[in-house]
C-alpha cells in the first residue's frame, strides 16, 4: 500500500512556469534517470520507478499482485504558486489514472494535491474521484505548518465525503540543513516528521472532528508508536501545552488510523501490532527505494503469525483502508 512512481516523462516545469524548484528528469543511460532540481541532482532511479510491466514482474517473485502507488513525495511541489502546483497535481494525477485504467487488478493510485491552496485542492478532490483514483498522498507538513491548522480542515472534511483515503508521507524533513551527513533526515528526520504529523493531527482533534477519515501514516508511524509513553506521559503532566485543542489521551487513538509494516525489524513489528491490531497494519514496502521493505512480506512470513494476522497484513486492512472490495483484484 505505499510504494512510488514518476511519470517516464517530465514537462519541464521550471521553464515553463519560470521560476525553479520542481523535478525533471535526465534520461542520461538506458533504464536509468537522473531527478534533477534545477542543476541539483537529487536521486537516480531505475525504470521500475516508471514503468508498470517491470513493476508487475518484479512484485510477482513476491507473490504480490496489486500496488498502491502515488507520486515520490519530492514532486508535491507544495512551494509553488497554487495555479502551477494545481498543473503538476493535475499531470500526476492524470498519469496514474491511466495506468490504474489500463491495469486495474494490479495498481490502485493515490493522488497528489496542490495543498498549498485549499480551494483548488477540493476542486482537484472531486476531479481524483471522477478518474478513479481511491485516495490521496499528503505531505506530514505543508511549507512547514502542520497538518492540524483549520485552513486544511476542509480538505478532510471532503476527503471523508468523498470516500476517499489519506496517505501520509514524511518529507520535508524538520533539521534537515543542521543533520546534512549520514543521511540523517531520511533516519532521523523521517520518523519525526510522521510523529509529527500524527500528534499534529491527535491533538488538533481532527480524527474527532472526521470520525470517518481513513488516515494511513508510513514506516509504521515513525517514531509515534515507540514513543507513546512519553506523548500520552506529557499529555497528563502538562495539559495546559498539550490538551489545548483536545481532551482525550492520545492513546486511545492507536488503532484508529493505519500504519504500514515497514519496520525492518521483527520485534518492532510485533509492539506494533499489539497496539494497532492486526486490522489496522497494511503491507507497505516503499517499493522502489532502498530504504524500502523490498523483499515484500518475506520477513513477516517468517515470523510465525497467526494466519489471519498475516492476512489482514497483506491485504484486509489496505482494502479496509481504501474502502475496496477483495473481489475488485480477483
Ligand atoms: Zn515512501
Amino acid at each position: 500500500m505505499h510504494t512510488h512512481m514518476i511519470p517516464k516523462n517530465l514537462p519541464d516545469w521550471e521553464k515553463k512556469f519560470g521560476y525553479g524548484g520542481f523535478i525533471r528528469l535526465e534520461h542520461h543511460k538506458a533504464k536509468w534517470a537522473r531527478m534533477m532540481q534545477g542543476e541539483k541532482f537529487f536521486r537516480e532511479i531505475n525504470h521500475n520507478s516508471w514503468d508498470p510491466e517491470v513493476r508487475i514482474q518484479e512484485y510477482q517473485s513476491f507473490s504480490t499482485k496489486v500496488q498502491v502507488v502515488c507520486t515520490i513525495p519530492v514532486l508535491f511541489s507544495y512551494f509553488s504558486k497554487p495555479k502551477d502546483g494545481l498543473e503538476v497535481a493535475k499531470f500526476l494525477n492524470d498519469d496514474l489514472a491511466s495506468l490504474v485504467a489500463k491495469y486495474p487488478k494490479n495498481y490502485v493510485g493515490l493522488g497528489t494535491l496542490p495543498m498549498q491552496d485549499v480551494e483548488l485542492s477540493i476542486n482537484e478532490l472531486h476531479r481524483i474521484k471522477e478518474i478513479g483514483l481511491k485516495g490521496v498522498q499528503i505531505g506530514s507538513n505543508i511549507e512547514d505548518e502542520n497538518l492540524n491548522e483549520p485552513k486544511f480542515f476542509p480538505i478532510w472534511e471532503a476527503c471523508e465525503k468523498l470516500d476517499l483515503a489519506v496517505l501520509v508521507h514524511p518529507w520535508n524533513m524538520m533539521g534537515k540543513k543542521q543533520m546534512e551527513r549520514y543521511w540523517l533526515p531520511w533516519l532521523v528526520g523521517m520518523p519525526a516528521e510522521t510523529s509529527r504529523a500524527m500528534c499534529s493531527m491527535i491533538f488538533g482533534g481532527i480524527f474527532d472532528k472526521f470520525p470517518n477519515l481513513r488516515v494511513n501514516f508510513c514506516h509504521a508511524s515513525g517514531s509515534f508508536l515507540s514513543t507513546i509513553g512519553r506523548i500520552e506521559h506529557g499529555f497528563n503532566c502538562r495539559p495546559d501545552l498539550v490538551a489545548v485543542d483536545n481532551l482525550n489521551n492520545p492513546r486511545e487513538y492507536c488503532g484508529r488510523f493505519w500504519v504500514d509494516c515497514i519496520t525492518h525489524d521483527k520485534e518492532m513489528l510485533k509492539y506494533v501490532l499489539k497496539m494497532q491490531g492486526s486490522k489496522r497494519v497494511t503491507l507497505g514496502s516503499d517499493y522502489p527505494f532502498p530504504l524500502g521493505d523490498l523483499e515484500i512480506g518475506e520477513f513477516i512470513n517468517q515470523m510465525n503469525l497467526d494466519t489471519n494476522v498475516v492476512e489482514d497484513i497483506f491485504c484486509n486492512s489496505t482494502l479496509e483502508w481504501l474502502n475496496i472490495k477483495k473481489e475488485y483484484f480477483l
